[in-house]
């Protein structure tokens, strides 16, 4: 039988509507939209796409969104010098600077923007401030995409107080955040990653699965438990033709895709987990788009915050 879709694509558009009235609520308050400053530095294609998708919902919903691009030569001073400006711009209420930098900057060049933006304005809930607020369970802005994913598997009426939880990856930016959040709704809570023994063992223990590990189809049936849900938050150009036949099939339409672009964009669940799964979100059309909206609706909630503490 296959999995229920977990259409995120779906719910994002609505929780972008649902943010209008209270854009226009704050902007008839304030005297001004609220604001979001975007901070592009360099050239990674992947990276100009999803800004330009923030800069156009943000701008939908009746943001004032300002673009802040700088060469891949900048320097990371220069970023700093940046994000220091516009944490003292009293019209910027969020703040976004966009990973990866340039590998120029150095490995620790994100972790020092991230800690130079104010966090007040910090939508991406990446500063220590909004992790420890978030690992103590206080009001703070939290990280988008899990925010999204808890948002969506509440709405989808996923149960998940006294629920098992297997979280795949434990990055700063999802992992970590989403094993939190989880368990804040009372999950039992375990996080996986690449030294875990026997992950298929682990994973199947799980009654939802979070796969965020960056490696396209990694997460196969044996994974999973059957009727459990499954969000897969990777995102994953697959440029090879014989693993797109592989993953998809010949002739599929995944397979047609692949031969007018050359890549195609999958997760890190195996499609054949669509037969395992009781409920599964789609890559794209899941997780990327309430990615946005979380983005959205913490740009106005720092927004809402700053009116109210003036
Ligand atoms: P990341 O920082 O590279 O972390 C990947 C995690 O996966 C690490 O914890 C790593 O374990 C684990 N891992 C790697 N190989 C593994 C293996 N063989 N077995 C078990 N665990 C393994 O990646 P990320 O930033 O969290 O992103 C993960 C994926 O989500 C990427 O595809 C990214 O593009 C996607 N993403 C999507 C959205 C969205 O909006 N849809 C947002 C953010 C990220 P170790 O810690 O042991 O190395």
């Amino acid at each position: 039988m296959a999995a229920r879709v977990l259409d995120g694509a779906a719910l994002a558009l609505r929780l972008r509507e649902d943010l209008r009235p209270q854009v226009h609520a704050f902007t008839a308050a304030a005297g001004r939209p609220p604001g979001l400053a975007l901070v592009l530095v360099g050239d990674d294609p992947a990276s100009h796409v999803y800004v330009g998708s923030k800069r156009t919902h943000g701008a939908e919903v009746g943001f004032h969104v300002d673009l802040h691009q700088r060469p891949a030569t900048a320097t990371l001073d220069e970023v700093l010098d940046l994000v220091r400006a516009l944490n003292v711009d009293d019209r910027v209420d969020g703040i976004l600077v966009q990973s990866p930098l340039p590998a120029a900057m150095g490995a620790e060049a994100a972790r020092r923007v991230f800690e130079t933006i104010d966090p007040v304005k910090d939508v991406d809930g990446f500063t220590a401030e909004n992790v420890g607020r978030l690992v103590q369970n206080r009001d703070g802005l939290v990280a988008c995409t899990p925010a999204g994913i808890i948002e969506l598997l509440e709405r989808s009426e996923v149960p998940i107080a006294g629920r098992r939880a297997v979280v795949i990856g434990r990055s700063d930016i999802v992992g970590k955040p989403m094993a939190l959040l989880l368990l804040h709704r009372h999950a039992t809570v375990t996080i996986a990653h690449s030294r875990t023994a026997d992950l298929p063992a682990v994973a199947r223990e799980a009654d939802i699965l979070v796969a965020a590990i960056g490696r396209a189809g990694f997460v196969t049936p044996d994974f999973v438990k059957p009727g459990a849900a499954v969000v897969d938050v990777g995102m994953n150009r697959v440029t090879d033709e014989g693993a797109v036949i592989g993953f998809f099939g010949e002739g599929s339409a995944r397979h047609e895709t692949w031969k007018k672009r050359g890549s195609v964009l999958m997760g890190d669940v195996h499609p054949a987990v669509a037969d395992v799964a009781g409920a599964l979100t789609p890559v794209p059309g899941g997780v990327g788009p309430l990615t946005i909206a979380m983005l959205m609706r913490n740009t106005l909630t720092a927004a809402e915050r700053r009116l109210a503490n003036r």
